[in-house]
């Protein structure tokens, strides 16, 4: 995580009103130089400025094609760090992208460190051995940093994003960047959520190793977790060699906080009332997957509320902003929504940027000075865009299916 250095003490003593009216006068003065990007779980008074809003890879999108239309010169990511380093990698490079707090990070994205990836990559090789009749292609879930981009990049991989994990997967599968020859083993490290990577391999049909935990029948499972704290991450030569999937041993520390017992309570408590359906995020544990209706990315999750009949009862598992924002305009249209878990799942670092933060980075800008930019050095953003690129080019060439309905 960056250091902060703290606020001067006018911003602390802005009531949120006089926040919110500064910053719309720096909007109108800054004007088309400007363009803020607000990620779908930052808290309402700092989405309300947001020129855009999205996932983190639809931002960074949106924005490419947004600031060539404009001329933009900044752009201000209330999201976390990870995001603001993928939007500079896609916009042109005279585009200066903002962190407006740079101790926004990712707890995910900072569980795979760069050098453990490195050791991990070296270690597995060794103990493949040189008579390993395959490859080993690594895919990076976008929520990570740009140097484990890059490194995949360099590697033969490609990033993915929750929408779209499956399709990575499957053009892995089938050998990446070079087709699959005849006999030829592919094993896939997935990095850093374990649970994205879990839940993927599961809906392949690999029998994974919460799978083999919970049948303890013996069945060797095909999915292990690779934790960089220890040598060989934690696992035995058998287990290295039997393993279709590395899984990074990183996870979500929002999604994580998901229980199955939580699905349980919401069924019990609403089964008088016809019932209710579940929905969840697939960076949730595969136990909370496995019970859940409907599981699937940020996207699908406003999609499958949006499409919602009235009268209709969800519990939703995924960060309590998003949550309570969706809950507020779905309960205008007679639907129902609710967290899944009365759990305190907020993303503290997104929360970090609040409305003193954005208006501190605006007014800087219009002092003339650009602090907090976010830049990726060429020698790093170059690998990385090709991992991000292999992915676009994938869903370029087939749109992801709809995320799958668990039964
Ligand atoms: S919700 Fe989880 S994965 Fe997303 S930014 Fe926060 S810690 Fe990272």
């Amino acid at each position: 995580m960056l250091w902060q250095p703290s606020l001067s003490a006018k911003y602390q003593a802005m009531s949120d009103h006089d926040l919110a009216r500064a910053i719309a006068q720096r909007r109108a003065q800054l004007g088309n130089d400007l363009l803020i990007l607000g990620h779908h779980y930052q808290q309402d008074d700092v989405i309300a400025h947001a020129d855009l809003t999205g996932d983190s890879l639809k931002l960074s999108q949106l924005a490419a094609e947004e600031s060539i239309k404009r001329a933009t010169k900044y752009i201000v990511f209330c999201g976390v760090h990870f995001m603001a380093e993928t939007a500079d990698m896609l916009t042109p490079s005279d585009v200066a992208v903002i962190l407006p707090d740079l101790s926004a990070g990712c707890s995910m994205a900072d569980m795979a460190d760069y050098d453990d990836v490195v050791t991990a990559w070296e270690e597995l090789h060794e103990a493949l051995g040189p008579d390993f009749p395959g490859r080993v292609i690594p895919i990076t879930y976008v929520n990570s940093t740009a140097a484990v981009k890059a490194f995949v990049g360099a590697h033969g991989g490609a990033c993915c994003t929750s929408s779209n994990a499956a399709q990575i997967f499957q053009w892995a599968l089938n050998g990446g960047t070079e087709p699959r020859r005849n006999g030829e083993a592919i094993k896939l490290l997935f990095l850093p959520d374990q649970h994205l990577g879990r839940n993927t391999a599961k809906a392949f049909g690999f029998h994974t190793d919460v799978d083999a935990q919970l049948a303890s029948n013996g069945k060797l499972a095909e999915t292990a977790v690779w934790d960089p704290k220890h040598d060989f991450g934690g696992l035995t030569d058998q287990q290295i060699q039997k393993t279709t999937v590395y899984l990074w041993a990183g996870h979500c520390s929002v999604h994580k906080l998901f229980r199955p017992e939580h699905i349980d309570e919401a069924r019990q408590q609403f089964a008088d009332a016809g019932g209710i359906r579940i929905l969840v995020h697939p960076e949730c544990s595969q136990e909370v997957v496995d019970k859940a209706d409907f599981v699937g990315s940020t996207e699908f999750i406003l999609r499958t509320i949006n499409d919602a009949s009235p009268g209709s009862h969800w519990a939703v598992g995924t960060e309590m902003h998003l949550v309570a924002r969706l809950a507020k305009q779905a309960a205008e249209r007679g639907v129902n929504v609710r967290i899944l878990s009365d759990c305190h799942c907020m993303c503290t670092t997104m929360f970090r940027i609040n409305q003193q933060h954005l208006l501190w980075a605006l007014d800087e800008l219009a002092a003339g000075r650009v602090a907090n930019q976010i830049s990726v050095s060429d020698d790093v953003s170059e690998p990385a865009r090709l991992a991000l690129q292999r992915m676009l080019d994938n869903i370029a060439a087939a749109p992801p299916a709809a995320p799958q309905l668990v039964d």
